[in-house]
C-alpha cells in the first residue's frame, strides 16, 4: 500500500451554516481500504513492522472498529497473521464481516479481560515463535498523533495555495490521537485554529485527560520545545447521546440529509454524531462569517449499517 503515500488531501466547499463557510476535508477518499484516519495512522504502523521484521499483528477493537478493519487489511497484505482481541457483543456489522473474509483470528473476551487476554496472546504467540507487533485499540499511540501531525501542515500547504484559511477545524474525537496531532500542528506552526474535537464517547474529563497525554507523550519522544496546556484542548462532549454509537432523530437525519443533498456518506457513530455536533456549537456559540474545515474522518462501513438498520 505505498501507493497511498503520495496521496494528496481533497478539501472542497460544502455548505453555508450560519453565514459560515463550510469546508470538508475528505479522509474517506483515502483509496485504501475505504480510507479514514485508521488508514493514516496504519501507514506509520506499516513502516514499523517492515523495519522490525514483525511476523503477526495483535490489536484490540469493537465489532464495528474501523481500525481492526484497516489492520486486517494491512496483514492480509503483507501475508502475515492478525489477531483481534475483541469484547463479547451480539450480531455483526460490515467491518467485522470484512475483517472475517481477510481472515482475522477474533479472540472474544469480557471487557474486563481485555488486558489479561492481549497479554496472553502476546506471550502464546512469542512462544509459539513468532514476533508479534501491537497495535493499541484505535491506533492509539506517538504514530497515529504523528499522522495527523502530518495532516495539520498539509492542511496548512493547501491553505497557502488556495488562499482559503481555516479559522476552525472541526471533527470526531474517540481515542484522541487525531486531535492529539492536530493541536501539536497548530501550536509547532503559530498558528491560531481553534481545533474543536466533538467526543464521540468519552466525557470531556477523560478525553482531555488522553489527550493530554498523546501530547506529553508525543513533545517528550521528539524532544519538542512546545508548551500545551489544558486550555488548548478542546474535546466537546455535548454531543455524545448516550454514549458509544447511540444516536438521536437529530443525527439520524443529519446522516440521511447530507447523503441527500450532497451525496455526502457519513454515519452515526462518528462523522454524523461530530457534524451534528458542530452545527449545534456554531449556532450555540454564535460563529459567524468564518471559514469551518470539518475533517470527514471515513468509517464507510459504518455509513451501510446505518442503512440497512433504518431501512428495515
Ligand atoms: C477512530 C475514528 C475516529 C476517532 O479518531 P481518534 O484518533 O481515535 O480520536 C473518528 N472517526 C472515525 C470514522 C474513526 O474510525
Amino acid at each position: 500500500m505505498n501507493y497511498i503515500n503520495d496521496f494528496k488531501i481533497i478539501i472542497h466547499e460544502l455548505n453555508n451554516i450560519n453565514d459560515n463557510n463550510i469546508y470538508i476535508l475528505r479522509e474517506d477518499l483515502i483509496p485504501y481500504s475505504f480510507g479514514g484516519n485508521k488508514v493514516r495512522k496504519a501507514l506509520n504502523f506499516l513502516t514499523e513492522i517492515k523495519d522490525g521484521n514483525y511476523n503477526c499483528i495483535i490489536t484490540y477493537g469493537s465489532k464495528s472498529s474501523n481500525h481492526v478493519r484497516v489492520i486486517a487489511n494491512l496483514a492480509n497484505d503483507l501475508k502475515i497473521q492478525c489477531h483481534v482481541i475483541t469484547p463479547v457483543s451480539e450480531g455483526d456489522t460490515f467491518n467485522n464481516k470484512i475483517s472475517k473474509i481477510l481472515k482475522v483470528n477474533f479472540i472474544e473476551c469480557k471487557l474486563d479481560n481485555v488486558k489479561s487476554t492481549i497479554d496472553k496472546t502476546i506471550e502464546n504467540l512469542r512462544n509459539a515463535g513468532l514476533n508479534p507487533y501491537f497495535i493499541e485499540g484505535g491506533g492509539h499511540g506517538n504514530l497515529g498523533t504523528k499522522a495527523y501531525h502530518n495532516v495539520f501542515n498539509e492542511i496548512v500547504d493547501f491553505e497557502g495555495k488556495h488562499k482559503i484559511y481555516f479559522d476552525y477545524i472541526f471533527f470526531a474525537s474517540g481515542t484522541g490521537t487525531t486531535q492529539a496531532g492536530l493541536i501539536i500542528g497548530n501550536k509547532l506552526l503559530n498558528q491560531r485554529k481553534e481545533i474543536i474535537g466533538i467526543s464521540i464517547a468519552r466525557n470531556a474529563n477523560k478525553g482531555i485527560q488522553v489527550i493530554n497525554e498523546s501530547i506529553s507523550n508525543y513533545i517528550n519522544e521528539l524532544n519538542l520545545d512546545l508548551n500545551i496546556s489544558i486550555d488548548d484542548i478542546k474535546f466537546n462532549d455535548e454531543y455524545i447521546v448516550n454514549g458509544y454509537g447511540s444516536y438521536n432523530l437529530e443525527i439520524k437525519n443529519t446522516v440521511i440529509n447530507q447523503y441527500k443533498n450532497y451525496g455526502l456518506p457519513l454515519d452515526p457513530t462518528y462523522t454524523g454524531k461530530a457534524f451534528w455536533g458542530m452545527n449545534e456549537y456554531i449556532r450555540k456559540n454564535i460563529i459567524k462569517d468564518k471559514n469551518i474545515l470539518f475533517i470527514h474522518t471515513g468509517g464507510l462501513p459504518l455509513f451501510f449499517d446505518f442503512i440497512l438498520k433504518e431501512s428495515n
